[in-house]
């Protein structure tokens, strides 16, 4: 009998350590992930009888802000509520969150996947405070606390069950990072913990094997039904997001063929070193949480003002960099990927590209506006400014582990380099010899050209050299009229060699076949 096929069904709930300078409900510092333990608390965040939490409204800001960048709903009148349990971690034996009126709700996140656009639903978005930090000793005789992190501000992202498999929930938790990065909320570094992953995969036959598998295993549901799902708790890199899932649909589809589909939620832990996923215990429901409203803390109103106020700083986010780019200067969107990964990227890109409109424009030989100039000439340069600036510039800024905004290269500099590139007074040889100079010393690329004569041989000038080379080297020339057109190469490097790199090889090659025609 045919097998039965099924599909995987995965949501996330991504927490993200918010930057702000204290903590959510008393002055402590935050993000203090390199001090000494213990050492940035207080009775607020230590749990104290009597103590009480004020709340930090540039979290709140940053939450509203969160929740605009992915387009969420913002709820007018919000409130904290407690969720209880035991845990060392947790010294109030609650913690802090928010459960009936979350800031955000029903928005979404763009995820590209072969220059597709796949929209991933965002069910809901909230505050609420982190946990201390349970440090295992190396012995494994005990665990110690670190209370630096309690209080610290999160934002918690609930995706709705939208993300079909592994790569894409990988894709989209690295457009979320972006997100958080462009907006300024949080450093989002997922190796230190600023950005922690919950994954919820389940299986589910597929609709045109749906009734089949029903019959067979007794199921009880529609095409439309989640059965039981799996939580794969606090995974901490991109990959082993990837590597846990994929391991999990392994898992399952096997339980599924051996007709002992999972019954029950499970809570699982994902160990990186035996890549296995090894099961907790019996997932919570919200009940268990016994939720209620924080008593400590009244309802409030998060104004339309202050969203609409919020709304007008929002940078642009890179979804909407990435088109303008693709509909501005004609990139494609792989290009535009590459250029909008970083916004000081982004920023110093298009510095270079405003600085090239002049001097195309400056230059004598064009003729037209400055926009019709720009047309004709953008798609080319552009193209040009990106090859140049991800395969040489960044090679130069990784090797010395220096970033873009730090680079002696400024975007008038290196705009002025892709000119002489494209008004070939220089080979791309010598171009990367100049680009060096220019990231050690900062000088300007003209001035690099003239004093290490570094200029483009054109036209006569090679054609003197090609006729040299060709007179001096008869047996070469021999072998490649009598059909070895391998020796070509040689002589190029020859008149190479004369003109000391000066010259264009690919213009040599031309004028030496012609000339041996
Ligand atoms: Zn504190
Ligand atoms: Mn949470």
């Amino acid at each position: 009998m045919k097998p039965i096929n099924f599909e995987t069904i995965i949501g996330l709930e991504t927490h993200v350590q918010l930057r702000t300078e204290s903590k959510l409900f008393c002055r402590c510092a935050n993000q203090v992930e390199d001090a000494e333990p213990n050492t940035s608390i207080c009775p607020v965040c230590m749990g104290h009888p009597g103590t009480l939490p004020v709340p930090n409204e540039i979290a709140i800001g940053y939450a509203v802000r969160a929740a605009l960048a992915m387009h969420c709903t913002i709820s007018a009148t919000t409130r904290f509520d407690r969720k209880s349990y035991f845990y060392p971690d947790l010294p109030k034996g609650y913690q802090i969150s928010q459960y009936a009126d979350p800031v955000g709700t029903d928005g979404h996140l763009l995820v590209a996947i072969g220059g597709k656009k796949h929209r991933i639903r965002i069910e809901r978005l909230h505050l609420e405070e982190d946990s201390a930090k349970l440090v295992h000793t190396a012995d494994g005789s005990s665990t110690l606390v670190d209370y630096n992190r309690a209080g610290t501000p999160l934002v918690e992202i609930v995706t709705k069950p939208d993300i079909p498999d592994p790569k894409t929930a990988r894709l989209f938790l690295q457009e979320l990072r972006l997100v958080m990065r462009y907006i300024g909320i949080s450093d989002a570094d997922m190796e230190k913990g600023h950005l922690r992953c919950d994954a919820n995969i389940s299986l589910r036959p597929i609709p045109e094997d749906f009734d089949r598998a029903k019959e067979l295993l007794g199921l009880d549901g529609n095409v439309n039904t989640l059965f039981p799902k799996t939580e794969i708790k606090n995974l901490n890199s991109f990959r082993s997001v990837e590597r846990a899932l994929n391991y999990e649909i392994r898992r399952q589809t096997e339980l599924w063929h051996s007709s002992k589909p999972p019954l029950n939620a499970t809570t699982r832990g994902w160990d990186e070193k035996k890549g296995v996923s090894v099961e907790h215990r019996e997932k919570e429901h919200a009940h268990d949480y016994r939720y209620f409203p924080e008593p400590d803390i009244p309802p409030f109103d998060i104004s339309q003002h202050w969203v609409l106020k919020v709304r007008d700083e929002m940078v642009e986010l890179p979804e909407d960099k990435r088109q303008r780019f693709e509909n501005q200067y004609g990139m494609n969107l792989a290009d535009a990927s590459v250029v909008v990964e970083d916004k000081t990227v982004a920023d110093f890109f298009e510095a270079v590209v405003s600085e090239l409109r002049a001097w195309l424009v400056a230059l004598e030989e064009v003729s037209g506006t400055e926009q019709e100039i720009w047309e004709k000439h953008k798609t080319k340069l552009v193209k040009l400014v990106v090859g140049w600036m991800t395969s040489r510039l960044f090679t130069f800024l990784n090797e010395h582990e220096i970033s873009i905004t730090d680079s002696k290269v400024t975007p008038e500099n290196f705009a002025e380099l892709i000119t002489l590139i494209h008004q070939r007074r220089v080979n791309s040889t010598n171009a990367q010899v100049i680009l060096e100079k220019m990231f050690l010393t900062g000088n300007d690329p003209s001035d690099i050209l003239e004093s290490d004569d570094l200029g483009q041989i054109e036209g006569d000038g090679i054609e003197k050299v090609v006729g040299t080379v060709v007179n001096t080297n008869p047996l070469i020339v021999e072998q490649y009229k009598a059909g070895k057109v391998g020796v070509l190469q040689f002589l190029i490097g020859k008149v190479m060699k004369e003109t000391k790199g000066k010259a264009d090889p690919e213009a040599i090659r031309e004028m030496l076949m012609y000339r041996l025609k």
